[in-house]
């Protein structure tokens, strides 16, 4: 296997990104529900779907710097920031950022001001083009996709986290565009239903169109999505190596959960150093997402980036293979600025050269595999 390592990283371009990850180090990783509040309510909010906001934020800031203090102590360098609302408290947020290496997920209702979080990554969270936003987390009246557009114009921190329903296919081109045209890149999501409201919104319908149109964008705009192909498939099929996405193989479950007891047991590789804390900063639950959620409807594109970094020794076998784990690793890197985000966002287009149209786990027609100077060029 390491004689294999050795051949993959003879080609310069798979062994810059390996040297950039090896010199940012490793990461020990927890997520934080910042707040129990929001100032919205979307359709099939996991959080609220599932009483997450039982557990309420600490009144005092003791208790905060307390939190901080005992993550450091633990080893702990990055922090996914979740909620509630993070946006809702900056002067907490902005204690975290200026502890730990940090990405936070908002509506984007309110903006994150630069000072104090100027090279913090944000992910702003949309499901779909206006009408859809509006009636999804707007309450029908409220356009959220609008006012985050102008408070994230050419804001490079920023990146859409956009969440799309296996109907909704026909939208995605839209929404793109318009990310792209106000300064910023693009990171897929795939929703969930967790209300079961069925027709468009049911994941059990697959991905396959979501899936090909994500694939599209990818040749058409190689330098600003940031989800890789091959990602993107391992998230809607949920397969990797044989292994079926759930419990029994999540590498992304808190360590000292009782639910993950048997888990951490099974061989099955898991982050050791995780925990999805809830927003009293004191109890953990078994994963970053709903406490009764059913793996089946688990598509966290965030879940499944730590399903296949800490599975590298089975993309060991070819040089196709290792390739789709470290562009799945560079790309988590260069996200979350771990690596030099100006530097590594000028390898995208090369990124998803190398990973093909649909991955190299596909047969890839010739005439799709396009140089992104080609592509760049509109040959
Ligand atoms: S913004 Fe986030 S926390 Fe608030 S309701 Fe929507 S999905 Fe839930
Ligand atoms: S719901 Fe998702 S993140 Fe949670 S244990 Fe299941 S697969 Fe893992």
């Amino acid at each position: 296997m390491i004689r294999n390592l050795k051949r993959y990283l003879s080609d310069p371009f798979l062994k810059r990104m390996y040297k950039e990850i090896r010199q940012a180090g490793s990461i020990k990783s927890i997520s934080v529900d910042l707040t129990h509040e929001c100032n919205i309510r979307c359709t099939g909010c996991y959080y609220f779907s599932e009483g997450m906001d039982s557990a309420k934020s600490p009144i005092d800031e003791e208790h905060f710097d307390l939190f901080i203090k005992k993550e450091l102590d633990r080893g702990t360098n990055f922090i996914t920031v979740v909620g509630g609302e993070p946006s809702l408290q900056l002067g907490r947020l902005r204690k975290l950022h200026e502890n730990f290496r940090i990405n936070v997920s908002t509506n984007g209702l309110v903006k994150i001001p630069y000072e104090g979080f100027e090279s913090m990554p944000i992910g702003v969270s949309i499901w779909g083009d206006h009408a859809t936003d509006r009636t999804m987390r707007g309450g029908g009246n409220v356009n959220i996709f609008r006012t985050a557009l102008k408070n994230y114009k050419d804001d490079t921190r920023a990146f859409w986290y956009y969440t799309v329903a296996p109907g909704r296919a026909d939208e995605i081109e839209r929404v793109v565009e318009q990310c792209i045209e106000n300064g910023n890149n693009v990171l897929f999501n795939y929703y969930s239903d967790m209300l079961g409201i069925g027709g468009e919104l049911d994941y059990r319908s697959g991905f396959k169109d979501v899936r090909e149109e994500i694939n599209r964008m990818i040749k058409l705009y190689p330098d600003k999505i940031l989800m890789s192909s091959y990602l993107s498939e391992v998230v809607t099929t949920g397969e990797l190596y044989g292994q079926k996405w759930g419990h029994e193989v999540c590498t992304s479950v808190s360590v000292n959960h009782e639910a993950n007891s048997e888990r951490i047991k099974n061989g099955n590789p898991y982050n050791p150093h995780f925990r999805a804390y809830n927003a009293d900063l004191e109890s953990t639950r078994r994963c970053c997402t709903g406490i009764n959620r059913s793996c089946d409807s688990c598509l966290d594109t965030w879940e499944h980036y730590s399903w296949i970094i800490l599975n590298m020794k089975k993309h060991l076998s070819s040089k196709r293979e290792f390739t789709n784990w470290l562009s799945t690793m560079y790309l988590f890197y260069l996200i979350n600025r771990l690596v030099d985000f100006d530097e590594g966002m000028k390898l995208l287009p090369e990124i998803h050269y190398r990973l093909g149209n649909g991955g190299f786990r596909k047969s890839v027609r010739k005439e799709e595999q396009k140089h992104p100077v080609m592509i760049a060029q509109g040959v």
